[in-house]
């Protein structure tokens, strides 16, 4: 996965030397931290960024049982890249996951996912490697990396001779059919176009044909105030 954006904006990089991919990094920082933490005794597992919003970390494996013994193996870890944490913080998210690692990989057990034998690795870890490794990081208090671009939307606003207003949000695409079909009704007063991000559009469909959500003239006008008009 690469930063496109970073791709392009970046002066430093030359062809010749082509950019370090992301996973290429947490395989570094792996390597790094296995060699200063746990004496290069873990073999590197399947490394991965992802997407995640409620965990910063996970460490999968798969557990097979022969002759009542269960193991361990196909070790994957992955780090979450939604959330802007810094270099650090991302570390210790990829250490609470290579304890979890280290023990399952060692076949040691824990009194529980985060019990007496994790919490001593991790306590010894953060006091002899000055680290802040924790047992669950507040998700909430991250912000995201990337932030949601609004979407724009095109809408159109209708006022029938009845007296009633309408919204519809507009698929782009069918703008000249559905204008065609307004000039065939006459039960039309007035009707404009619009653009706008408002958040009352989210979960308003993409309409594609003459249809629309009927409002009040309180919401009608409030809303025609704040959008942008479009000739
Ligand atoms: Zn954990």
């Amino acid at each position: 996965m690469f930063n496109q954006h970073k791709t392009e904006s970046s002066q430093q990089l030359s062809s010749t030397q082509p950019m370090m991919s992301e996973e290429e990094s947490l395989t570094t920082k792996f390597n790094k931290y296995n060699d200063l933490i746990f004496s290069s005794k873990l073999p590197i597992p399947r490394l991965k960024w992802s997407r995640g919003k409620t965990r910063l970390g996970q460490m999968a494996c798969k557990r097979k049982r022969s002759w009542g013994r269960t193991t361990f193996y196909d070790y994957t870890i992955s780090v979450s890249r939604y959330y802007n944490l810094t270099e650090e913080q991302i570390d210790d998210v990829l250490i609470h996951e290579m304890i979890h690692y280290f023990i399952a990989y060692t076949g040691q057990r824990d009194s529980s996912a985060h019990g007496t034998l994790f919490r001593s690795m991790m306590n010894d870890i953060n006091q002899r490697f000055g680290r802040n490794i924790t047992i669950s990081v507040r998700t909430r208090s991250i912000e995201p990396r990337v932030t949601e671009t609004p979407k724009t939307y095109l809408v159109l606003a209708l006022e029938m001779r009845n007296g009633k207003h309408y919204f519809s949000s507009v698929n782009p695409n069918a703008v000249r059919k559905i204008t065609l079909m307004l000039s065939r009704l006459s039960e039309i007063n007035t009707y404009r176009w619009y653009q706008t991000q408002d958040e009352f559009f989210r979960n308003m469909p993409r309409v594609r044909t003459l249809r629309g959500r009927p409002v009040t003239k309180t919401v009608y006008e409030e809303m025609i105030n704040k959008m942008t008009p479009i000739l």
